[in-house]
């Protein structure tokens, strides 16, 4: 094929949604599930084999590789800041709209036989524990993120105090992080049938009849979606980091289809490391900032949790008063810092938020069979936000673009 008539990689997988789409419409349930779903699975396995090697390596590569502590301390703290800014508009936007809205409101569903499981959050010192692994090796075997993170700086220090003749481990690191970059563009490849075979199959056992009662949950869930990239994204993007909003759309398409088929910003990781940094973040802050926005920067999640709330309390005839918004305000920004980036994650953790302001659990079971569509949403924006939280910490530290891609460096 000539060089011209190639279709982008991008244009590939959109081609794959909504083939993946119409695939849906047409093929039964049970072929869709046990042929075209494996298709998916497979995309999701070779995405996340890369995850944990590359989080580990690019981390103690950048930690090693920083010579200044304060500017590592100024990055930490910008893009802390970045993160709980964020997530807090995210869940005011979500309740906001709700409120507006009403999703719950003249919803008759039985309730009788659902059942769900209370989720006990672990206390705010439990969790900060916690990122501090017993066992390295067992932290990497899990792919526990935050714990990865953890040992992966501590070791980068370990390896900078070394010296000149810490040099060749250095240099490993930094290897391995850029092989696995180009193992994620090699995966890439795939990308477009992984995207058709979960279309196909998330459409396939979602039917109308399922979707149809809470289609006004649904609509409230992209539309929120949909203003907090305008509201928060845009100027960010266009003031903050002085880019072309469609540059970046167009840069960071791939990782958000990753995200919305998947329903996972862990497999998302790889490729919006790779897109955030063509797109000129520098890698001393990417590297840093993508691992930890991927597990707690979940602009996406806090927008539904507040969603959530408002519907579930409408549902149950419950008046939330002005310290109950306030309660799911900070219960909603802790949650999604403590959601995992998996699917459904944030169907579990919104009954945290659930149990604060004395909403009936049964409520959860209420929404589960929707998860999967509003999960596409939240997903997608928990990877825009920390794409968007990479390029504008980069902007802010004087280094964007001037840190490009070494040539040959993403060949795939
Ligand atoms: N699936 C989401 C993610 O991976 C988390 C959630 O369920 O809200 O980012």
């Amino acid at each position: 094929m000539s060089a011209k008539m190639k279709i982008s990689l991008p244009a590939q997988m959109a081609l794959g949604l909504v083939l993946g789409i119409l695939a849906g419409c047409i093929v039964p349930q049970d072929i869709a599930n046990d042929y075209l779903k494996p298709l998916g699975t497979l995309f999701i396995t070779l995405i996340r084999m890369v995850v944990v090697p590359l989080v580990l390596a690019t981390i103690v590569a950048g930690a090693a590789g920083i010579s200044d502590l304060r500017k590592l301390g100024r990055v930490a703290s910008k893009t802390l800041i970045y993160y709980f800014l964020t997530t807090a508009i995210a869940i005011i936007i979500g309740l906001v709209l709700a409120l507006i809205i009403q999703p719950g409101v003249g919803l008759n569903l039985a309730t009788d036989n659902l059942k769900a499981t209370q989720v006990t959050p672990p206390s705010m010192l439990t969790t900060l524990m916690n990122i501090v692994p017993l066992n390295p090796m067992d932290a990497l075997a899990k792919g526990n993120m935050l714990q990865v993170i953890f040992f992966a700086v501590m070791f980068g220090f370990g390896l900078s105090a070394l010296g000149e003749r810490g040099k060749p481990l250095y240099q490993v690191f930094e290897l391995t992080g850029d092989v696995m970059i180009r193992v994620t563009g090699a995966v890439m490849l795939y990308a477009p049938i992984g995207v058709f075979g979960l279309m196909a199959s998330t459409v396939a056992s979602h039917g109308i009849a399922v979707l149809l009662p809470l289609i006004k949950f649904i609509a409230v869930m992209y539309l929120a979606a949909v203003i907090h990239v305008f509201v928060t994204y845009y100027p960010c993007i266009r003031v903050g980091v002085g880019m072309n909003f469609s540059t970046f759309f167009k840069g960071v398409f791939t990782p958000v289809m990753i995200a919305f088929t998947t329903t996972s910003s862990a497999a998302a990781l790889p490729a919006n490391m790779r897109s955030v940094r063509q797109l000129g973040a520098s890698k001393s802050v990417s590297s840093f900032s993508i691992p930890l926005g991927n597990t707690i920067n979940m602009d996406g999640t806090a927008i539904y949790m507040g969603i959530a709330a408002v519907f579930a309390a409408e549902v149950y005839g419950i008046d939330l008063t002005m310290a109950d918004y306030f309660t799911v305000m900070i219960m909603g920004v802790l949650a999604s810092i403590g959601t995992a980036g998996v699917p459904g994650a944030g169907l579990i953790m919104v009954s945290i938020v659930f149990t604060q302001i004395n909403v009936p659990l049964e409520a959860v079971a209420l929404i589960a069979g929707i998860d999967r569509i509003l999960d596409m949403a939240r997903t997608s924006l928990n990877v825009f936000g920390d794409a968007t939280g990479a390029l504008l910490v980069t902007k802010m530290e004087g280094e964007l673009g001037k840190d490009p891609v070494e040539e040959g460096d993403l060949l795939i």
